[in-house]
C-alpha cells in the first residue's frame, strides 16, 4: 500500500514539473514500525514499480533490500528528529531551486507562507549532495517547520502524511516563484510579525475546522 503510494507520488512530481529525471526522492514512515519506505537510487519515476521502493530500518539506516536514494541521510535524520513527520518529499523544482541557488531565506512576504509554521523558509548552507553534512544541515534548517531550501540544490517538504508533504512541495514552488517575481519589482513588503501571529491563529482555526467530524 505505502510503496504504491510512493510510486504514484513520485510520478506526480514529474507530471507536475516539480522534478526531472531521477532528481526527486520521496519517503514515508510506516505507521507503528521503525521503518521507512523510500524511492530507490537511480530509477526514473516512470520506470518505478512498488516492488522497487526500498524499505530502510529507521534506527540503523540499513536497507532491508535494494539501494535507497542517495539522500536517505536527510530523510532518516528528519524522522529521527521529528516524531510528527510521516512523509518527506525532496524536489529540484525550478523556482524553489532558483531561490536556493541565490541562497536566500524566504521571509513572510505572503500570507500563505504561514503554512511553513512560522512564515519563513530557511535555506540550509551548501553541502555536497548525499553527504552527512547535508543531512545534518537539513534537519537544522527545517527545525519545526514543514519545509526548507537547500543551497544550490532544491527544496525539502514534510508533513504528517504523504498528501500533506506533496501539497507542501507544490505550495513551496508557487511561493518561491511569487517571491522571485516580487524581487523583480523591487522586493516584497514583508508581513509584520504580529500579522504572522494572527495568520497562525486563522490557519489553526481553519485546520481544526477541517478536522472536525461534524
Ligand atoms: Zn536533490
Amino acid at each position: 500500500m505505502t510503496a504504491a503510494a510512493v510510486v504514484q507520488a513520485s510520478q506526480s512530481l514529474v507530471r507536475e514539473g516539480l522534478t526531472v529525471g531521477t532528481s526527486g526522492n520521496i519517503s514515508v514512515r510506516e505507521a507503528g514500525e521503525e521503518m521507512v519506505w523510500i524511492t530507490p537510487s537511480g530509477v526514473s519515476p516512470e520506470n518505478l514499480e512498488a516492488s522497487g521502493v526500498v524499505a530502510v530500518d529507521l534506527a540503523s539506516g540499513e536497507p532491508r533490500d535494494g539501494r535507497p536514494s542517495s539522500e536517505v541521510g536527510f530523510h532518516l535524520g528528519i524522522y529521527r528528529a521529528r516524531e510528527d513527520i510521516g512523509a518527506v518529499v525532496h524536489t529540484h523544482s525550478p523556482w524553489a531551486t532558483a531561490v536556493s541557488c541565490a541562497r536566500l531565506t524566504i521571509p513572510p512576504f505572503h500570507y500563505m507562507m504561514v503554512g511553513t509554521g512560522d512564515g519563513t523558509l530557511e535555506c540550509a548552507p551548501y553541502h555536497p549532495p548525499g553527504s552527512p553534512q547535508l543531512a545534518a544541515a537539513t534537519v537544522v534548517a527545517l527545525g519545526q517547520r514543514s519545509a526548507c531550501l537547500l543551497a544550490n540544490h532544491g527544496a525539502v517538504t514534510v508533513g504528517p502524511n504523504l498528501d500533506a508533504a506533496m501539497g507542501m512541495a507544490r505550495e513551496v514552488e508557487a511561493l518561491a516563484q511569487q517571491f522571485a517575481l516580487s524581487r523583480l519589482l523591487g522586493g516584497a513588503v514583508n508581513l509584520e510579525s504580529e500579522e504572522v501571529v494572527h495568520l497562525r491563529e486563522i490557519f489553526t482555526a481553519y485546520r481544526d475546522g477541517m478536522n472536525r467530524d461534524d
